[in-house]
């Protein structure tokens, strides 16, 4: 096997300025670029809060997806916008046969709980 090459470069931290040495097994090419990998691996408060962030945006994306289409999938995303940065307590609405609720909790952990009305009647 041969010597792999490794590049070393040192990212700045967006959120604190701590620098990060970073070592990668690609040329990584701009700052902006060294900078977002140091966020990733800092562990300072603001980007372990940022981390989170994005992997609850993920997991949001995901749980959407599963559940509505893409235009009903925007609209509930807004609406989990609003309730996140706390413009409203608690968000309520009925989508066709699903009752949709979406809440912050006192551990600010946020709840999309989509109930699906169980009465089935056909009428003919
Ligand atoms: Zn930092």
């Amino acid at each position: 096997m041969e010597n792999e090459k490794e590049f070393e470069a040192q990212g700045f931290c967006p959120y604190c300025g701590q620098g990060v040495m970073i070592k990668t097994s690609y040329p990584v090419e701009t700052q902006e670029e060294l900078d977002q990998i140091a966020a990733d691996r800092c562990g300072c408060q603001k980007a372990s809060e940022e981390r989170r962030k994005r992997s609850r945006r993920e997991k949001i994306e995901n749980y959407l997806k599963k559940h509505f289409d893409e235009n009903m999938g925007d609209f509930i995303k807004e609406t989990i916008e609003l309730v996140q940065s706390y413009d409203i307590d608690r968000a309520a609405f009925t989508l066709g046969a699903r009752n949709v609720s979406i809440w912050m909790d006192a551990d600010a952990y946020l709840h999309v709980k989509i109930k699906h009305k169980s009465d089935d009647e056909l009428k003919v």
